[in-house]
């Protein structure tokens, strides 16, 4: 079911979401299966699962000279979701990029997706490789989400890259897109943010999701002004919480979202990462109260693979 009908259904009853990242490769489902059951006593009607493009690296040979490789660290996102779809009552979104597809690539695996049964995809760009500075798409690839989410609403109304495959079986995807209400790192502005964002809109996208915050009123400014821009969709507020003490030089430097002084200096102050993920936690129940309240429909939580302080925030809110 699309995630726009899972809102629909709930009457105004908040759902409960989470994202969770392939395994590292190497590594068996089950670590996947293992993170999921916890929490799917909170009944969330879907679950995300994030895609991961190859990277370069550099090794060094016994001569000393560097051998350029190509490494796909966490790759599996479509057999995960068939994994998930299979195992549990729950729809699973995979994380669609631009970055490392042509657009023919792109129409393959919607097909696939298609052809799992999927109905949900979330359509991002994708972050530069570790070694450039600026996102490079593919030579025959979508730039900005804003196409790729152009290409996909083609494919529901049947339209195909080759004009010989017109008046053929449509797809049917609901379409996400990401938001930033700190803007994203490469945005001159908020506004020149948001004016790209309605772009995703006006091209097809379904609803917005949004990077990770620790301020509710950044988010909340954030949605006035989509709204004052004309974005009605709904907006599905992303929430994480801190877990260690390196994430509050980690988060930020990541992301490149701020975090309070108040939840800074409680971690700072924190004996130990166990007291540090307790901190977390409350910090994280008190934005979800505040976010239930002003009536936002889905609260979508990053889990990162860890459901036990998810789990302890869920128990709260849910
Ligand atoms: P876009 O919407 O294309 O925007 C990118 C930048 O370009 C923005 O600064 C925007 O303002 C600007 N822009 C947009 N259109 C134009 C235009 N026409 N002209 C000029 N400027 C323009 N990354 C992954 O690799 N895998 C994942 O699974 C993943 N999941 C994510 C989930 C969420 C909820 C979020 C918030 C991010 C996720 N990311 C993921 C990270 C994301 O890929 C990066 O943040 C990426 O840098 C931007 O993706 P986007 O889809 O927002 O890009």
């Amino acid at each position: 079911m699309k995630v726009t009908q899972h809102i629909e259904n709930a009457n105004g009853k908040p759902l409960f979401s989470f994202e969770i990242l392939p395994p590292l490769k190497g590594q068996n489902i089950q670590s996947i299966f293992d993170s999921i059951d916890p929490l799917m006593e909170f009944n969330p009607p879907f679950i995300d699962v994030t895609y991961h493009r190859e990277e370069y690296e550099f090794k060094e040979l016994p001569s000393g000279l560097l051998q350029k490789k190509i490494v796909k660290k966490r790759p599996g996102t479509v057999g995960i979701c068939a994994g998930i779809q299979n195992k549990y009552d729950v729809d699973a979104i995979p994380h669609i990029l631009c970055g490392g597809f042509t657009k023919e690539d792109t129409e393959n695996l919607l097909i696939d997706l298609d052809f799992l049964g999927i109905d949900n995809v979330v359509a991002l760009r994708g972050d530069a490789l570790k070694n450039e500075i600026y996102f490079r798409p593919e030579k025959e690839g979508n730039e900005y989400a804003s196409e790729l989410v152009t290409q996909i609403h083609n494919l529901n109304k049947g339209i195909y890259l080759d004009e010989d495959l017109q008046n053929s079986s449509c797809t049917n995807f609901c379409i996400g897109v990401a938001g930033y209400p700190e803007k994203h790192m490469e945005a001159p502005s908020v506004d020149s943010d948001i004016h790209f964002l309605k772009q995703k809109i006006k091209n097809g996208a379904d609803y917005i999701i949004t990077q990770m915050f620790f301020d509710n009123k950044r988010f909340f400014d954030f949605v006035a002004k989509c709204r004052a821009a004309g974005i009605t969709v709904p907006i599905i507020p992303g929430l994480k919480p801190i877990a260690t003490k390196k994430q509050l030089n980690l988060i930020p430097h990541r992301f490149k979202v701020d975090l309070p002084d108040e939840l800074i200096m409680a971690v700072v102050k924190a004996k130990d990462n166990e007291a540090v993920k307790e901190i977390g936690v409350e910090w994280c129940v008190e934005q979800s109260k505040g976010l239930v309240a002003a009536g936002f429909p889905v609260l979508h939580y990053y889990s990162m693979g860890k459901a036990e302080n998810i789990k302890a925030i869920a128990k709260e809110v849910f």
